[in-house]
């Protein structure tokens, strides 16, 4: 008998990783990445920044060229997969084919959340998730003047700051109170709202999109949920991600937020492993169990499902959260998770935008929000990752420097 097929169903940050981190392991049986977007697989970030600037082509968003997948005998097959069927152990392609699997890893990451109004299906409303979407709002944004942007979260943000830079008028609807509020501190968020508004967005706290407005089927504004009228050429929604979870619920795999995972990002189903935005999985850094949307979390659940699958000793996954985003001239990289923070302490100079915002839960560390100072990101995944103590005052001291702390707090090898 051959050595196992693993099929890993979905071609995006999380798929790919857990292809090559599968050879990286040394890993020599068989691997088919079966993803449904057009083309080679690639990376998501800067769709929403450098990419609509113009700064990156679309070809520099690859993670590896087509002779990679040869080279390292990773078999591409580009269709959407229809079912699942656990008994067969084997995935139902929608041109009908079957593919059997030994091991099944479900990357199948998530799909932008589209705001149910009157007016969403107009043209000239965009969600940016895709390449494709990128492409398409980017031809749009050589045209117009005014833009509306529904929901202050990472991605609407981002987006906003990059037609603002390209002298768009922009304007922001959020229902909440302040910008970024599901991951940020409160201190961060008030940076972030005066920086937009320093380059000119407008926004707009405690309202909804309630409808997009249209003529002759293009949009030209929206009506928001308290009865103002703002113009547009041009609405771009970023209210959260869903998980795309149809194929797992189908399985009869457990679905809750996500595909429901254990410490070993196993689903219930021995031969099914899934990963990435997918998933609601156990972190020892948050209180229940939790969905992320990152990067980090897409690439090192991926190295972790690979490493078992290979071979190595099965340990449960721990690795902290980290993110990042940029908006303008703002580099934002938060290491840990705020949520619940009771006590936030500056670090650095506000006024010239490099500042981190330590947060702390019960007087113990548990986030560090840095902008502009990379060298603080760096040191708070080292402390927070090996449960460093520190307290709130010794932050406030005068010279205290994190990277310093760091360094002498290290454990001696
Ligand atoms: P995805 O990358 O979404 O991949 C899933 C793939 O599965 C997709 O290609 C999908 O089409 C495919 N698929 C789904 N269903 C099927 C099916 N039935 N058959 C076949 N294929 C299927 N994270 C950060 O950390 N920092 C950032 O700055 C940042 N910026 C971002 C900006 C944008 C615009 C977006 C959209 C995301 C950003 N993210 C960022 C988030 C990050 O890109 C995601 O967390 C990451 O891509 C998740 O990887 P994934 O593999 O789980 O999902």
């Amino acid at each position: 008998m051959g050595l196992p097929t693993i099929v890993i169903a979905g071609a995006g940050q999380a798929g790919y990783q857990t292809a090559a981190s599968l050879r990286q392991e040394g890993y020599d049986g068989r691997i088919v990445l079966i993803g449904d977007e057009p083309g080679l697989p690639y990376q998501r970030p800067p769709l929403s920044k450098a990419y609509l600037l113009g700064k990156v082509q679309a070809g520099a968003l690859r993670f590896r060229q087509a002779e990679w997948y040869e080279q390292n005998r990773v078999e591409r097959v580009e269709a959407r997969i229809t079912a699942i069927n656990r008994t067969a152990h084997s995935v139902t392609l929608a041109d009908s084919r079957t593919l059997p699997y030994d091991h099944l890893v479900l990357a199948l990451g998530a799909r932008n959340r589209v705001p149910a109004v009157p007016g969403i299906t107009l043209d000239g409303v965009f969600g940016i998730r895709t390449l494709a979407d990128a492409d398409a709002l980017s031809l749009r944004l050589a045209e117009i003047k005014r833009v509306v942007v529904i929901g202050a979260g990472f991605i609407g943000l981002e987006f906003a700051a990059v037609a603002a830079a390209r002298g768009i008028q922009v304007d922001v609807l959020e229902i909440g109170t302040r910008p970024m509020a599901r991951a940020l501190s409160e201190p961060m968020s008030a940076a972030f709202d005066a920086a937009h508004r320093g380059w000119g967005v407008r926004l707009h706290y405690g309202q909804a999109l309630h409808s997009v407005l249209g003529e002759g089927g293009r949009a030209t504004g929206v009506r928001t949920t308290r009865g103002e009228l703002i113009a547009a050429d041009l609405v771009v929604y970023g209210i959260g991600v869903v998980p795309n979870v149809e194929l797992a619920i189908q399985a009869g795999l457990a679905v809750d937020n996500g595909v429901r995972v254990d410490a070993l990002l196993q689903t219930e189903d021995p031969a099914i492993s899934a990963i990435g935005d997918l998933v609601n999985f156990p972190s020892p850094w948050a209180a229940q169990p939790i969905r992320l949307e990152s990067v980090q979390n897409a690439v090192d659940q991926a190295r972790a499902v690979a490493a078992r699958l290979a071979g190595q000793p099965a340990t449960p996954y721990t690795a902290l959260p980290w993110f990042w985003t940029d908006q303008g001239d703002m580099k934002l990289q938060i290491a840990g998770l705020s949520e619940g923070y009771d006590t936030t302490v500056l670090l650095g100079d506000t006024a010239a935008r490099q500042f981190s915002v330590l947060c702390f839960r019960a007087g113990k560390l548990i986030a560090v929000e840095s902008c502009n100072r990379p060298a603080d990101h760096m040191a708070a995944r080292k402390l927070l990752a090996r449960h460093t103590d520190l307290a709130a005052a010794q932050v406030t001291e005068p010279g205290f420097d994190l990277k310093a702390f760091e360094a002498a707090t290290r454990p001696q090898a």
